[in-house]
């Protein structure tokens, strides 16, 4: 509870509650591939990542049922954990923790240690560090997902331009949400043409086009008024692209986010 700080050593996630666990011997710490998956949800796996690895090991051995410690008679001694935390100690204050890490000197830290086998890299946008391969084109999801927050140029509804969009698809910023873009595809009016007496539809958008130039509604289908070479605006579908990958069930922001509510 000192290591992590105020956090007892038998929560976990989906436990039967600490009593029980604490008699079944059941520890949701993880050693190397040992692990239940059951880590307490917060930065609780972070302070659990940062310590080293022998004294993982000894605690892991002394909480979990099959551990070499766990029996009440082989239980490591008081001068042995000091010698752990001495050991701890100097790797801290002599500066090797945290060459590997900066982060082992945080009491809470925001992610799990460095892993030598990976590479990290800093996302262009927040500054963060991630494990490079989780980034795209040097942006972290979190980034890829915020961006510009904006209000619809009709309706005022807010809307937001994706970093996604904007730095992976290279898409264009929409003036107009998606429900008002297809607004004015939809039929406002439906006319019969003063010259060949056909029903002819005039669209919001159509009606938007005309008002904001100041015109009267068109009295002719497209066909008669093409002959006076009168044309009215088209617009293409609009498409709005969402970032598809969803975050990692057990990403650190969902991590974060769980522990900050
Ligand atoms: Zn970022
Ligand atoms: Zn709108
Ligand atoms: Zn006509």
């Amino acid at each position: 509870m000192i290591m992590h700080p105020g956090k007892p050593p038998y929560a976990m996630q989906d436990g039967e509650g600490i009593i029980e666990n604490i008699i079944k011997g059941d520890f949701s710490y993880p050693l190397g591939e040992r692990k239940t998956g059951k880590v307490p949800m917060g930065p609780w796996r972070f302070c659990w990542s940062h310590l080293t690895y022998k004294i993982k090991e000894a605690f892991y051995e002394t909480f979990w049922r099959d551990g070499m410690y766990h029996a009440e008679k082989k239980r490591p001694s008081t001068g042995h954990w000091l010698r752990l935390f001495n050991d701890y100690l100097n790797l801290l204050e002599s500066g090797k923790m945290s060459a590997q890490d900066e982060e082992a000197l945080l009491i809470f830290p925001t992610r799990f240690k460095r892993d030598k086998s990976k590479t990290y890299a800093k996302c262009k946008i927040c500054g963060k560090e991630y494990d490079a391969e989780t980034l795209e084109q040097g942006i972290c999801r979190t980034c890829l997902n915020d961006g510009e927050k904006y209000r619809c140029a009709n309706c005022g509804c807010e809307m937001i331009y994706t970093n996604y969009q904007k730095f992976i698809k290279h898409g264009k910023r929409h003036e107009i949400c998606r429900d008002c873009y297809e607004k004015r595809n939809t039929v406002y009016q439906r006319r019969s043409c003063k010259d060949c007496g056909r029903t002819f539809e005039i669209t919001y958008g159509e009606k938007e086009y005309f008002d904001k130039k100041g015109f009267a509604l068109p009295t002719r289908c497209e066909n008669c008024r093409g002959k006076q070479n009168f044309t009215t605006p088209t617009y293409t579908p609009l498409t709005i692209e969402a970032y598809p990958p969803p975050p990692k069930p057990n990403s650190i922001f969902d991590v974060i986010k769980n522990f900050f509510g």
